[in-house]
């Protein structure tokens, strides 16, 4: 017999941005500690086509898969709760699925139909739904923004039709509220939760459980509150008060009565394994022996999102070594010596346009020449080719990126990449292998000679001017495997100073912190 995928839908009620994602990941992660495979999709209502060309400032992280699909930052957190690869087909677009339509239609392919959002847009969404579930015993797909937004109405209705597709019980719906505390008369407000639940069950769609998050601990009388204005069974209404860290809401999922609403959905009724989730909470929220700093020489200063897993990968470095690491933030527009001289470790990750970019450098010439360690991540690491060639005398070296008309081009635009400079999809994406100088110091963090690692850039080092960025103290220590594009440079005088051309931070998981990373921290405990 073949066997029955199941599907939990996640949506979200009164407001978005209060923790969908990590819900969705976090019952995705018990449902791994009992055994089940679990895929995971994101669903977003708007109109782009990827996240490539969204600001950053509003709209956090651009996630990158190991194919290259430019996503929304959820994907992240997925793949860090879930430890798995995913793909384009875990992102699905409006932007993305209309684009399709209506090249099919151009195509001839409806044969005279009307063209609509129902059916057609509609059933686009559960095809892709289908296939993201990818034989997983288990599908979770959460529905970005809230139930109600005009532009998510088709998402609502696909997942609402889904049910016919596949039967009512291989589909559990959860959907997540907020109840706001009300400091003036000390209650938690229900009614715009109850108000969303009423949207919900307007479009057809009565839940199987619904998550309340709150900012501080409520009391039951307000799941039971819930429970009675939405007719959801008490026990499947789960109060979900901020944590100190968000790994330890499996755990909280777990110990909820959910869990055993689960086991009946899923028939799988095996206690989940958690153990790996109390170590991670255990090693995040344990006394460490140590305490260093990391200076995150950034230029976008008001959101953690846009840096999420930069952040994270840090983080999970610092826990694997018994460390408490103070991120400082360094603003990058007015970061002077002094920034630098303060921190342990300096840390330039990746960016696009010219803004902070003269602090940038000025942070990698300062770790050549004093010694502190240094990480450069794609950007990081053309700022430090940049400082080297200046170090060497090339006082207008700079990538064309930011001087189009510098002499000193070290880092240019790759061939067939010029005049595209502001367009979605063409940059390098995705996984490419780099092959590792052996003993360099590279090839003995990750202790492999070749790696793979992922991708968003377009500009390139400019090799014809290794010879300068030699002498200014860096050495080309990973390239691509026919040597044309540097992947990796490293100091010549053995301090840790190891910039990547890739985005080694989407690969790091709060429990295998990415050796990059770990290098940073044992170099700056050293210090
Ligand atoms: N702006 C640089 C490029 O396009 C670096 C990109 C990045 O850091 N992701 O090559």
């Amino acid at each position: 017999m073949v066997k029955k995928q199941k599907f939990i839908f996640v949506t979200g009620g009164v407001l978005s941005g209060v923790g969908k994602g990590i819900t969705a990941a976090s019952i995705g992660a018990v449902l791994q500690g009992k055994g089940l495979s679990v895929s995971i999709q994101k669903c977003d209502p708007y109109l782009n086509v990827d996240a490539g060309l969204l600001n950053p400032a509003e709209h956090g992280e651009c996630f990158v898969t190991v194919d290259g699909a430019e996503t929304d930052l959820d994907l992240g957190h997925y793949e860090r709760f879930l430890d798995i690869e995913l793909t384009q087909k875990n992102a699905t677009l409006s932007g993305r699925l209309l684009q399709n339509l209506i090249a099919d239609e151009r195509a001839g392919k409806f044969g005279g139909k009307t063209v609509q959002l129902v059916p057609h847009l509609t059933s686009a969404i559960q095809d892709a739904i289908a296939e993201a579930a990818d034989g997983a015993d288990i599908h979770i797909v959460e529905i970005g923004g809230t139930v109600g937004d005009y532009e998510g109405l088709s998402f609502v209705e696909a997942i609402r039709e889904f049910a016919n597709r596949v039967g009512r019980e291989n589909c559990f719906y959860v959907h997540v509220v907020y109840v706001p505390f009300i400091g003036t008369s000390k209650e938690f407000k229900t009614k715009p939760a109850q108000n969303a639940l009423n949207d919900l069950r307007g479009f057809g769609i009565v839940p199987d459980a619904v998550v309340v998050r709150t900012d501080s601990t409520a009391p039951a009388g307000v799941a039971k509150k819930i429970s009675l204005f939405s007719g959801v069974d008490e026990n499947s209404v789960i109060l979900l008060p901020n944590a100190s860290t968000v790994f330890e809401i499996p755990l909280s999922i777990a110990a909820s009565g959910i869990n055993g609403v689960l086991s009946k959905f899923t028939g799988n009724t095996k206690r989940p394994n958690l153990n790996k989730w109390k170590k991670i909470v255990q090693a995040q929220t344990s006394t460490h022996k140590k305490k260093i700093s990391i200076g995150l020489v950034a230029k976008y200063m008001d959101n953690e999102d846009t840096y999420i897993s930069v952040l994270e990968a840090i983080k999970s470095a610092g826990w694997h070594e018994d460390v408490t690491v103070d991120i400082k933030w360094i603003n990058a527009e007015t970061a002077t010596p002094t920034d630098f001289k303060k921190v342990d470790a300096l840390l330039v990750p990746g960016g696009f346009g010219g803004r902070g970019i003269p602090g940038k450098i000025a942070a990698a010439s300062y770790a050549l020449k004093t010694g502190k360690p240094y990480l450069g991540l794609c950007l990081g690491l053309q700022v430090a080719v940049i400082a080297a060639a200046r170090r060497a005398g090339l006082s207008d070296a700079n990538s064309t990126e930011f001087d189009p008309s510098t002499s000193s081009n070290v880092v240019y635009i790759m061939d067939g990449q010029e005049g595209k400079e502001s367009t979605g999809g063409t940059l390098r994406l995705g996984n490419y292998v780099a092959k590792l100088k052996k003993d360099s110091a590279v090839a003995k963090a990750y202790n492999a000679t070749s790696v793979v690692e992922r991708h968003r850039h377009r500009y390139e080092v400019n090799q014809n001017f290794a010879d300068q960025i030699e002498k200014g103290g860096l050495t080309i220590s990973g390239t691509s495997p026919d040597g044309k594009l540097v992947e990796f440079v490293e100091s010549k005088d053995g301090s840790y100073f190891v910039a990547t051309q890739a985005h080694p931070e989407f690969k790091s998981r709060p429990n295998q912190p990415h050796p990059l990373f770990l290098g940073l921290i044992r170099a700056a405990m050293k210090g």
